[in-house]
């Protein structure tokens, strides 16, 4: 499949980090979000992100200005997807939201284009199912920061043709990412096991185990993880972590993988992770420290 134009759906953590990449591989790229603010700070994001390349000497000046003019914002669905070739959803994790979204594209994107849901862990097939062409859609699961990660989970669902398949294995490589392809089963191979051990963590924290940065050194040290689980938890958000074990729990009908009580505590307060300055951790200083004042 030859792509030249892209649009990524939502500009927040993964869409910003998304869209950036598809710049950066050349394509014409229509960043959208249904707010304004929402694209700015996407763009903000994005800036940030090659600036400070450009500091540590990793890229040039001449190469962001290259990057950004493949670029464009959109707060005009229709518009933003006008004759593009793959569309790639990072909205945020509610299946109606999605399902509305699919629904719009089908009747707004061009009928070659790709259809593609950032999904952490919703049932593709029930994305799919909502529009007349659920062979061109496909589950194309990112990892934060998008830029960085290496990952690409590939999710196919049982309408999603060959094609489909072979296009997003093509389209992840163009990106330089490494693909797996799963099948469509919550949660899929990363985000389930993901999402336990962090709510696990969160358990071990608010029944006093150890501190949150001990708990994490533990599994970066013991386990030869790069990063803890609960570190980990406030780079991804804390609310998109609460939404993928609630859809876990309702998919496999198993309580267990509902968000221990100081998850939904520190979402309903509004600490976030590291994206709202507070979750787990207080990053206001710009570098995490154990909090004092948690909601246990
Ligand atoms: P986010 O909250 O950072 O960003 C969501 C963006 O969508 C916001 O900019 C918001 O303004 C915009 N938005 C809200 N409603 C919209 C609408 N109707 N139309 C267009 N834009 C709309 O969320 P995120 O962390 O980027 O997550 C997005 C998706 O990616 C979710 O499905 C999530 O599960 C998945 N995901 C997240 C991570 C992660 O580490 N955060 C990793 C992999 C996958």
């Amino acid at each position: 499949m030859d792509i030249r134009t892209v649009a990524v759906i939502g500009a927040g953590t993964m869409g910003a980090g998304i869209a950036q990449v598809c710049a950066q591989t050349g394509w014409e790229t229509r960043l959208y979000d249904a707010f304004s603010e929402g694209l700015e700070k996407g763009m903000d994001t994005i800036d940030s992100f090659w600036e400070k390349g450009i500091a540590r000497g990793k890229t040039t000046q001449q190469e962001k200005v290259k990057w950004l003019a493949n670029i464009s914002q959109y707060t005009d669905l229709r518009e933003a997807v006008k004759g593009v070739d793959l569309v790639i959803e990072a909205v945020p994790e509610k299946m109606e939201l999605k399902q509305q979204i699919f629904a719009q594209l089908e009747q707004m994107a061009p009928s070659h284009s790709l259809l593609a849901t950032n999904t952490s862990g919703l049932p593709i097939s029930a994305i799919a199912e909502t529009t007349n062409c659920p062979e061109r859609v496909i589950g194309m699961h990112f990892f934060n920061p998008v830029p960085i990660m290496k990952l690409l989970e590939i999710v196919r669902h049982k309408s999603c043709s060959t094609d489909s398949i072979l296009a997003a294995q093509s389209i992840g490589s163009a990106m330089g990412k490494e693909t797996i392809l799963v099948n469509d089963v919550p949660g899929f191979a990363t985000s389930r096991l993901g999402v336990v051990l962090g709510n696990e963590a969160v358990k071990m924290l608010a029944e006093g185990v150890a501190s949150a940065s001990d708990i994490d050194t533990a599994m970066r040290l013991g386990y030869r993880h790069p990063m803890g689980p609960l570190e980990l938890s406030d780079l991804v958000g804390l609310d998109v972590r609460r939404d993928i074990l609630n859809s876990l729990a309702e998919a496999f009908d198993d309580d267990s993988y509902r968000p221990h009580g100081l998850l939904d505590s520190l979402v309903e307060e509004g600490s976030l992770g590291k994206k709202s300055g507070k979750g787990i951790y207080d990053w206001t200083s710009g570098e995490k420290s154990d909090r004092e004042d948690l909601p246990l």
